[in-house]
């Protein structure tokens, strides 16, 4: 009983309670008159109809997985830090998945423009930096916004940078790395990395930004669901390159899926607005990267991994895929 309630009160509210209780049921509403029902289905139906339209005129243009020929997942790095092209990647039909840079001055604009439009989903990851093979460039231009994983960070740093960073792009599914030449080769750095990935349950993508990355290993290891850059559409940035690379990235994935990185840019954004509508037509889609990760997990990519449904452990893959794609910036 608490001390300060007057005896009266308590009372009062255990005889209003019992009264309450013993009161008979509230009657049914009347049911809806005809007039009332026709004008419910009208709206019903004008709803639907304008989704449709909707649908039709600005939605998606997605392939069930099964009845594609070739599955793709593009992840736009660097987001953040502009967003006009930004906003055209965005109005793209496709369902690219988009790389957040933890302290890009638009990081939290470009956040709540992805989780805006209930409508079309667009999968939100974290570009982690890492240090680069040469540190200068952690000090240059828009780099000096960003708090960097060091390698020789010790292990309590480089988790308290991956949880702050992950504090700042709440939404991410999947963390790939920024740079990160020099860390993505420390294996000990990658464990501390992916045991804070690991905890919550987030999916690593080895951007191989250096041929002898440790981290898709290392994640394996860890249990960390993982996957690799195969293609860089933009290494050079022309747009004959972009566009072979496309071609290239596209012809790949009628073997198996594969994950292509591109930056924001004018001649990235005419390109994917070009090709990816002929790219569906033929049979090729494009799926969140968690799509992909998914079905390697599945059905490992690349031939090589035991049995369907299997964790494919920590056996680095066996077989090359047939195009790396050239190293990206380190
Ligand atoms: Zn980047």
């Amino acid at each position: 009983m608490p001390s300060g309630l007057p005896w009266s009160l308590v009372g009062w509210l255990g005889v209003s309670g019992a009264l309450m209780l013993a009161a008979p049921a509230p009657p049914d509403p009347p049911p809806p008159s005809e007039e009332e029902r026709a004008i419910e289905q009208r709206t019903v139906d004008m709803v639907v109809r304008d989704a449709k339209r909707w649908q039709r005129e600005h939605g998606d243009r997605t392939l069930p997985w099964e009845d594609a020929r070739g599955h793709l997942a593009i992840v736009i790095d660097d987001v953040g830090r502009e967003l006009h092209l930004f906003e055209q990647l965005l109005a793209l039909r496709y369902p690219l998945t988009f790389s957040v840079l933890p302290g890009a001055i638009y990081a939290p604009g470009v956040q709540l423009r992805l989780r805006g439009d209930r409508r079309r989903y667009r999968e939100v990851m974290l570009h982690l930096p890492m240090e680069p093979a040469r540190p200068e460039a952690m000090s240059e231009g828009a780099e000096a916004q960003e708090t960097f994983l060091r390698r020789h960070d010790d292990p309590a740093t480089l988790r308290a940078k991956v949880e702050e960073a992950l504090a700042r792009v709440p939404a991410a599914v999947g963390v790939n790395n920024h740079m990160g030449s020099a860390l993505t080769r420390d294996a000990a750095a990658m464990a501390e990395v992916m045991q804070v990935l690991d905890e919550r349950s987030l999916y690593f993508l080895d951007s191989r930004t250096i041929g002898d990355t440790r981290a898709e290993e290392i994640a394996r290891v860890a249990g960390v669901p993982t996957l690799h850059r195969e293609v860089f559409l933009d290494h050079d940035p022309s747009a004959e390159a972009i566009e072979a690379a496309l071609d290239q990235a596209a012809r790949l994935s009628l073997d198996h899926p594969v994950v292509v990185i591109a930056h924001p840019s004018a001649e990235v954004v005419e390109i994917l607005g070009r090709r990816l509508p002929t790219l569906h037509a033929e049979g090729v889609g494009v799926y969140p990267l968690s799509r992909l990760v998914a079905a390697t997990r599945a059905t490992p990519i690349e031939g090589n991994s035991p049995a369907a449904g299997h964790d494919p452990g920590p056996e680095r893959p066996k077989g090359e895929p047939v195009f790396r794609g050239p190293s990206g910036p380190s």
